[in-house]
């Protein structure tokens, strides 16, 4: 038998046991009878999807077809996709928010990019992708993220000839999602991290043609995005804030770089506040009228709606500005044959993990800006 190598130094109580008691101590409270069941997927092998690269001159999607995958985002149940949302108020800290669409009107669901692609396996079915080759221009047919977290950038909405803004970008599952739609009139990549740029700028050139990585298409910037109120404010008509946080299927299953090791403790537990200042600077670079999405990869209601709640309430009290939550409650319809959802959450949606559908976790939660 090979006596393992780490066994006399491996610490007594690893970031990963950490992880779990944390979680077992929050979780069960905040989830309640599901805890057991979601606790099981987060400790066991997570599901991929493969988001379809448009840019590459394979057919990708055809071979994952012929192999039993389906692309989740147009394959959906029909009679889930209805128009007919009741409106709904959230009131939390003297705040009214209405959470429905435009002006408080109902509207058919969003229109949803035809070009984003995410194709899965069946249901249950946790067969492992093999890795993406290269095209005769040496573009990837394919980017394999966790599906749900495809889910953000399509909730964005991005519309033709639209300024967006990646405030977190870093590795870029994300900016490649909103860059697949092809409607994007520039685009603001910006992560504070340098060595996480740059391999930003390599995810790019593996899947994006040069001619759209110009400077007139774009920026890439690693600027602390707390900050980024002081360069450019009521500006982008998109804004994507997926923030650092306990990446719960990271903490559980690896030590290494884990936010639960005794030298991070000061670091996670600043996260709720760093989370709010980004989210509060992706607001400001908003334009009146434009939207901002608020995302994460973590379970924990306060990483979550709280920093979603105080986001709104210091928005209007400090600069003035007032916001409406999105309502995406047809996107879980819409979606409910591939992910499992958190049940009735006051603020946003959530994708749990679930053993027969194994991604998340991801929390969105989508601000309209009114002023
Ligand atoms: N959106 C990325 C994707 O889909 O691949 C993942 C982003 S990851 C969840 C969060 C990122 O935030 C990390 O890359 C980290 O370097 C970056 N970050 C941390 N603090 C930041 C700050 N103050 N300003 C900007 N980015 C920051």
């Amino acid at each position: 038998r090979v006596k393992e190598k780490w066994a006399t130094t491996r610490p007594k109580h690893p970031p990963t046991s950490l992880a779990l008691q944390h979680f077992d101590a929050t979780y069960s409270v905040q989830l309640g009878q599901i805890w057991p069941s979601v606790r099981v997927a987060l400790l066991s092998e997570r599901k991929y999807g493969a988001l379809i690269n448009n840019f590459s001159s394979d057919s990708a999607l055809g071979n994952l077809q012929v192999q039993g995958c389906r692309d989740f985002i147009s394959d959906t149940d029909t009679e889930a996709q209805s128009c007919s949302q009741p409106e709904s108020e959230v009131d939390f800290s003297d705040v009214s928010v209405k959470n429905s669409d435009v002006d408080g009107q109902q509207r058919c669901p969003l229109q949803l990019s035809s070009n984003i692609k995410c194709v899965v396996f069946p249901r249950g079915d946790i067969t492992r992708f093999k890795p993406a080759r290269p095209d005769r221009y040496g573009l990837l047919g394919y980017y394999l993220m966790d599906a749900a977290s495809v889910l953000p950038s399509l909730a964005l909405d991005v519309q033709e000839g639209h300024n967006v803004l990646d405030l977190c970008a870093a590795p870029g599952g994300k900016t490649l999602t909103l860059l697949q739609t092809q409607a994007i009139r520039f685009l603001c990549l910006n992560d504070s991290s340098v060595s996480r740029t740059l391999r930003l700028r390599k995810v790019l050139h593996s899947y994006i043609p040069k001619e759209h990585l110009t400077d007139e298409n774009m920026r890439i910037t690693s600027f602390d995005g707390t900050k980024w109120g002081d360069i450019e404010r009521n500006t982008f008509d998109r804004v994507l804030v997926d923030v650092p946080c306990t990446t719960d299927r990271h903490s559980l299953l690896e030590d290494d770089n884990n936010i639960f090791s005794k030298g991070r403790t000061a670091e996670r537990r600043r996260l709720p506040q760093l989370q709010l200042e980004l989210l509060l600077a992706g607001i400001e670079a908003a334009c009146p009228g434009g939207e901002i999405m608020y995302s994460t990869c973590t379970l924990s209601q306060i990483q979550n709606q709280s920093v979603v709640e105080q986001a709104i309430y210091l928005a209007q009290e400090n600069r003035g500005i007032r916001l409406e939550v999105v309502n995406l409650r047809h996107l879980t319809h819409k979606f409910k044959k591939t992910f499992h959802f958190a049940p009735d959450l006051h603020l946003g949606e959530m994708v749990v993990p679930h053993l027969a559908a194994n991604f998340g976790p991801i929390y969105m939660c989508k601000l309209k800006r009114l002023t």
